[in-house]
C-alpha cells in the first residue's frame, strides 16, 4: 500500500512538509516514521522542583506559573516565567516567539513541562521546555519521545510535541504498515511486526516495549545494510569462480630463499597462508589485509603476486596517488627484478610511447607486475591473463568499484585490499562486508616505539628546540595542520603563518610546503623535495596522510591536534618511526581544551595499538568521522543502530543477510517480495552517487 504524501498528513500541510524536507531530509511518510526519538522522558515520573540537579537528562515537572516578565531588548529579549510546584521555584526562559507564548500560557493554571534542567546564577531554569496541559492525552503514562529538531524548525514554532502528533496522525492514517522483513526472519528471531515496532518506538507503553521495538528496528536497519553489501559480493554467484593457483613455484621459492632480506613475522606468515588457501581453492579471493602502518603489508602483497606469476598469471598493484605508486614501484622492482621479473609503472603521467609499450606487454603477457594508479583499470588497459589485483591504502574503493575489476579478465582476478586503517570488527563487517579479513597484528622486530608527547601552544619554543636538535643530526621533520575545511580562509592563514614561522625559526634548512588546494604538479614537486631529502622540513595539511615513506623523518608535529580524530592522528603518526632512529610525535594543542578532548589526546600518548585507538574513536566520535577517513561509499546515516555499541546485532544481521542470499540469490522468492523495493527506497539515491563513471 502506498503511503499518503507527507503534506496530506493532518497537521503538516505543504509549507511544513517543505520545511521538514529542507531541515531534516524528511520527504515522505516513510521518512517521517523513521525520524525516531533521540531519547525518552518517563511520563509516569514527575520530579519535585527541589530535587533538580545538573546530572539529570530531560525530566518532567508539574506546577503553575507565578509571573511572566520580558527582560532585555531587541535580539536579546527573553520571556521569563517563574514556575513553582510548592517545593521550589524555577525560571522558565524563552528567547523566541515571545508574543505568541505570552498569549498561550497563563498564570495560575497547571502545566506539565519537559526539559533539561540547567543551573544559572544559582537558580534552576528550563530553557524552551515542551509544555502540556495536565489533561493532554497520555499524560502521566508511558515514555515520551523527544525528537531531534533543528534551530530553524524551533524558530518556526515546530516542537518535539508537534512531530510526535504528526507521526501519530500518520500512523493512524496508514493503519497497518506493510511488513518490511520476511516472516521467516521475524519468526526466527521473535521480532514484533513492523506496525507494532513503529507504534512502540514512537509511543512506548513502557521500557520493555521500547526495547522490543528498538531490537527489531536496529536489526532491520543493519540487515538491509548487509543485504545491500552482500548482494554485490560474488561469494554465491557464478563469478565466484576464481583462477586457481595450485602451485608455489620458482619465483616464490627463490624470492623466499635468496632475496627476502629478513625473516617474516608470524603474522605475515599466517596472512600469507590465508591468501594461499584462498587462491588455491578455485574460488575468487576478495580479501582485506588490515595491518598497522609499518607492519609489512608490502612484502605480503609482493609474495602474493609471485604466487600469481608462478601460476602463469599477471598481477597488478594499485595505489591512490602517483607518489605512492612510484615508491611501491621502486621498492618492489628492487626486490623482484633480480629474479628476472618484469615490473613496470603506469600512471596518469606515463609518456605516450612508454604507455603503448606497457599496453603491448600487458597484452602479450611479458609484463608480470604492473604498479600504478587508477590509470591501471581504465577500460583501454587490457591484460593477457590478469590473476591478482592488489589495492593498497585504497579506501575509495567501494564494493561496486571492486566489482568492476572482475571484468578485467575472463575469470575474475583475485583481489587483495591492503589497509593501514585499523577499523573495529563491527565497522569492518559493514564497510568491507563482502571481504574476508586478515589481520597483521605484529610489527617486525626491533622497531623502536614512537614517543608521543602532548604539548601546549605556550611550550612551542621548547618544541622548536627539540626539532632543531633532530635537524642538526640530519633527520627530517613533518609539521601537519588540519585539513583546510570549514573555515577555509582561517585554516589557510594558520597554515601559511605556520610555514613562515618555521622558515624564520630554521633559516638554514629548506622547508617544503604542501596543501590540498595546490595544483597536483606543484604538490608532487614539493613532496618529492622532501622525499628526496632536498627539503628538511615539510609543512603540510593531511594530504600526507596516506602512505608516503620517508624513513629519515623522525619527528611529526601535529598542530591543532584537538581537531583530529584519533584514527587520523594514528595514521599521521605512522609516517615517522620508519627508520632506525628513535622517533617522536608531538601533538600540539591549545591549553584550554574540553576534558574529554584532553583524554583523547592523552590516549594517543599512552598507546600505539591502532585497533584500540579505532575502537576508542568509534565510541567517542561515532562512525561518521571514520567515514571521512574511509570514504567507502557505504551509507552511515543510520537512524537507530549504532555501530559502536550494536556489534552483536551487526553480526546477527550479517548472518541473516548471508543466509537469505544463499537461499534466494536473486531475491525473487515471493516470501522475500518486500526486500528489493525496500532496498530501492533505502539506497537508490546513493547508487547513483557512488557509481563510478
Ligand atoms: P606497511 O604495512 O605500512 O605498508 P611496509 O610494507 O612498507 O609497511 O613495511 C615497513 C618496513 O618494514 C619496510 O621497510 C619493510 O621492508 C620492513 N619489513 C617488512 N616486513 C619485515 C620483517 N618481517 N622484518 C623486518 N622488516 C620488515
Ligand atoms: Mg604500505
Amino acid at each position: 500500500m502506498a503511503y499518503p504524501e507527507l503534506k496530506y498528513i493532518k497537521g503538516i500541510g505543504p509549507a511544513r512538509a517543505k520545511l521538514l524536507e529542507e531541515e531534516l531530509g524528511i520527504s515522505s511518510c516513510a521518512d517521517l516514521l523513521r525520524h525516531f526519538p533521540s531519547h525518552y522522558i518517563d511520563r509516569s515520573r514527575t520530579y519535585p522542583l527541589n530535587s533538580l540537579s545538573g546530572e539529570m537528562p530531560a525530566v518532567q515537572v508539574r506546577g503553575r506559573f507565578l509571573t511572566f516578565t520580558t527582560q532585555g531588548e531587541g535580539a536579546k529579549m527573553r520571556l521569563v516565567g517563574l514556575f513553582t510546584d510548592g517545593t521550589a521555584t524555577i525560571e522558565v526562559v524563552w528567547f523566541r516567539r515571545i508574543k505568541a507564548l505570552k498569549e498561550l500560557y497563563h498564570t495560575g493554571k497547571e502545566y506539565i513541562l519537559f526539559g533539561k534542567p540547567q543551573e544559572f546564577n544559582r537558580r534552576w531554569s528550563l530553557v524552551h521546555p515542551e509544555i502540556d496541559p495536565p489533561d493532554a492525552p497520555g499524560a502521566s503514562e508511558g515514555l515520551r519521545g523527544v525528537y531531534p529538531l533543528t534551530e530553524k524548525l524551533r524558530n518556526r514554532g515546530v516542537s518535539s510535541r508537534n512531530i510526535f502528533t504528526w507521526i501519530q496522525n500518520a500512523l493512524n492514517t496508514i493503519g497497518t504498515i506493510a511488513e518490511t522483513l520476511p516472516q521467516e526472519i521475524i519468526s526466527a528471531y521473535g521480532f514484533i511486526s513492523a506496525t507494532e515496532a513503529m507504534r512502540e518506538i514512537h509511543n512506548p507503553a513502557d521500557n520493555a516495549s521500547l526495547q522490543r521495538a528498538r531490537a527489531r528496528l536496529k536489526f532491520e536497519e543493519l540487515f538491509y545494510l548487509q543485504v545491500n553489501i552482500q548482494r554485490y559480493s560474488n561469494r554465491r554467484t557464478e563469478a565466484a569462480r576464481g583462477v586457481r593457483f595450485p602451485r608455489i613455484g620458482h619465483f616464490f621459492n627463490s624470492f623466499y630463499s635468496q632475496v627476502l632480506p629478513f625473516p617474516l613475522t608470524g603474522a605475515q606468515k599466517r596472512v600469507l597462508r590465508e591468501i594461499r588457501e584462498d587462491v588455491g581453492s578455485g574460488r575468487q579471493m576478495n580479501r582485506l589485509v588490515q595491518g598497522d602502518v609499518g607492519s609489512g603489508k608490502t612484502i605480503v602483497a609482493l609474495m602474493s603476486m609471485l604466487i600469481a606469476i608462478d601460476n602463469g598469471c599477471q598481477a597488478c598493484m594499485m595505489a591512490p596517488t602517483e607518489i605512492l605508486a612510484t615508491q611501491h614501484y621502486e621498492s618492489l622492482r628492487a626486490l623482484a627484478a633480480p629474479l628476472g621479473i618484469n615490473v613496470r609503472l603506469l600512471t596518469g603521467s606515463t609518456r605516450k610511447k612508454e604507455r603503448e609499450e606497457i599496453h603491448a606487454q600487458l597484452l602479450d603477457g611479458t609484463l608480470h607486475i604492473t604498479i600504478g594508479t587508477h590509470a591501471l583499470i581504465e577500460d583501454n588497459v587490457r591484460f593477457r591473463n590478469l590473476g591478482l589485483v592488489v589495492i593498497d591504502e585504497q579506501h575509495r574503493f567501494g564494493v561496486m568499484q571492486r566489482a568492476r575489476l572482475w571484468t578485467k579478465n575472463a575469470i575474475a582476478p583475485h583481489v587483495l585490499v591492503m589497509t593501514a586503517t585499523p577499523i573495529p570488527r563491527t565497522l569492518a563487517m559493514t564497510v568491507y562486508g563482502d571481504l574476508d579479513v586478515s589481520v597483521i597484528d605484529e610489527l617486525p622486530p626491533g622497531r623502536k616505539p614512537i614517543t608521543t608527547l602532548l604539548r601546549f601552544d605556550d611550550q612551542r619554543m621548547q618544541v622548536y628546540r627539540a626539532i632543531g636538535r633532530e635537524l642538526a643530526i640530519g633527520h627530517q621533520v613533518y609539521i601537519v595542520y588540519p585539513l583546510i575545511q570549514e573555515n577555509e580562509k582561517l585554516d589557510l592563514k594558520s597554515l601559511e603563518e605556520g610555514y613562515s614561522l618555521i622558515r624564520e625559526t630554521f633559516p638554514s634548512y629548506r622547508t617544503a610546503f604542501v596543501h590540498g588546494k595546490m595544483k597536483p604538479a606543484e604538490k608532487d614537486h614539493q613532496m618529492r623535495l622532501f622525499a628526496e631529502h632536498e627539503a628538511h622540513i615539510l609543512v603540510a595539511t593531511t594530504v600526507i596522510e596516506v602512505g608516503v615513506n620517508v624513513p629519515n623523518a623522525s619527528v611529526m608535529v601535529i598542530e591543532n591536534a584537538e581537531r583530529f580524530g584519533l584514527s587520523q592522528l594514528h595514521q599521521l603518526r605512522g609516517r615517522v618511526g620508519r627508520g632506525a632512529a628513535q622517533s617522536y610525535c608531538i601533538l600540539m594543542s591549545k591549553r584550554k581544551i574540553a576534558s574529554d578532548t584532553r583524554k583523547r589526546l592523552e590516549l594517543m600518548t599512552t598507546t600505539s595499538d591502532g585497533f584500540l585507538i579505532a575502537e576508542a574513536d568509534l565510541k567517542m566520535r561515532g562512525p561518521g568521522d571514520l567515514e571521512g577517513t574511509l570514504q567507502s561509499g557505504i551509507p552511515f546515516d543510520l537512524h537507530i543502530a549504532n555501530l559502536a555499541t550494536d556489534g552483536q546485532i551487526v553480526q546477527i544481521a550479517r548472518d541473516a543477510a548471508c543466509r537469505l542470499l544463499d537461499s534466494d540469490p536473486t531475491l525473487s522468492h515471493p516470501a522475500h517480495a518486500m526486500i528489493l523495493p525496500e532496498l530501492q527506497r533505502l539506497y537508490s539515491r546513493r547508487f547513483d552517487l557512488s557509481r563510478i563513471s
